[in-house]
C-alpha cells in the first residue's frame, strides 16, 4: 500500500493500481478515449492528463492510465496546464472526427465545441486502437490493424478487403468508443463495417434451444479450438440466456436431489 495525494486529498492505494483506478474510486472525472477496464493501459489518445510529482518524478504532465501508484505521488487533474492539455489533445480530435457525436459530446462536457484544425482526411476514427487491440489481445486473431504514419495512420483489414481471418466476433464494435467499428446483425446474419468497409459477413448460427440466432460459427469454433472443446456448433450450441437458465435449472435440480 501506499499514500498519495489526490487534489490535495491523502488516499492509500496498491501500487498495482494506476493514478486514472485511483481517481475513478476516489468519484473523480478524468476522461479517456482510448482506455478499457478488459484491455488495460494503452496511453494513446492522451486525454487522461494529469499533473503529477513524487520523490522520483519531476513535476509533470503525465497519462493517468499508465502513471502507477508510488509512495509520496501527489496527483492534480484539474490545474490550469492539465485544462489547456486536454483542451487541445480535444481540439486535435475533432479536427480528425468531425462528425462523431459521441466525441463531440465528450468535448463539450470540457467546455470545447470549436477546433482550430482540419486533418486532410475526416473521418469517425479517433485512432484510439481498442478495436485493434481487442482483436488480437483478447479474441487472438489480429484481423484488423493499423497501417500507414502520421496523418495517414488508419484501422484497415487486409488489404483493405473482407478479411479471411475475421470470424465475426464484434468485440471490435463493442469498444469502438465513436461508432466508426458497427456491427449489424438482420436476418440472420451478421456485418462487420470499418468506417464504411465491408470487413466480415457471416450467417448466424440460431439457439439449440429457442431458435434466436446469436454467433457466428467461425466464432464458437475459435472459442471452442483454443478451449479445447468439441465445437458447440456441433452440438446446438445454447444463447447466453438459454445457456444462464440452463445452469440455473441444473443448480436447482443438484440442490433439490441433495
Ligand atoms: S469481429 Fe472480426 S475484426 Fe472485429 S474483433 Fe472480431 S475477429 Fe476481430
Amino acid at each position: 500500500m501506499a499514500t498519495i495525494k489526490v487534489n490535495g486529498k491523502t488516499v492509500t492505494a496498491d501500487e498495482s493500481m494506476t493514478v486514472l483506478a485511483v481517481a475513478r474510486r476516489e468519484g473523480i472525472d478524468i476522461p479517456t478515449l482510448c482506455f478499457h477496464e478488459g484491455l488495460g493501459p494503452y496511453g494513446a489518445c492522451r486525454l487522461c492528463v494529469v499533473e503529477a510529482e513524487s520523490p522520483q518524478l519531476r513535476r509533470s504532465l503525465v497519462t493517468s492510465c499508465t502513471l502507477a501508484v508510488s509512495e509520496g505521488l501527489s496527483v492534480e487533474t484539474e490545474t490550469p496546464l492539465v485544462a489547456a492539455s486536454r483542451r487541445i489533445i480535444f481540439e486535435l480530435l475533432l479536427g480528425r472526427t468531425p462528425d462523431s457525436s459521441r466525441l463531440r459530446e465528450m468535448a463539450k462536457r470540457y467546455g470545447v465545441e470549436t477546433s482550430r484544425f482540419r486533418a486532410a482526411e475526416s473521418d469517425d476514427c479517433v485512432r484510439c486502437g481498442l478495436c485493434v487491440r481487442a482483436c488480437r489481445d483478447k479474441i487472438g486473431v489480429a484481423a484488423i490493424s493499423f497501417a500507414g504514419r502520421g496523418q495517414k495512420r488508419r484501422v484497415t483489414a487486409e488489404f483493405g478487403k473482407l478479411s479471411e481471418a475475421c470470424v465475426g466476433c464484434g468485440a471490435c464494435a463493442n469498444v469502438c468508443p465513436t461508432g466508426a467499428v458497427r456491427l449489424e446483425d438482420k436476418g440472420g446474419e451478421r456485418t462487420i463495417f470499418l468506417k464504411n468497409n465491408l470487413i466480415g459477413r457471416f450467417p448466424l448460427v440460431r439457439c439449440g434451444n429457442c431458435g434466436t440466432p446469436y454467433a457466428t460459427k467461425q466464432f464458437l469454433d475459435h472459442v471452442a479450438s483454443r478451449n479445447s472443446e468439441q465445437p458447440r456448433t456441433k452440438q446446438g450450441g445454447l444463447c447466453p440466456e438459454c445457456e444462464r437458465a440452463h445452469y440455473a435449472e441444473a443448480i436447482v435440480a443438484e440442490f433439490s436431489a441433495s
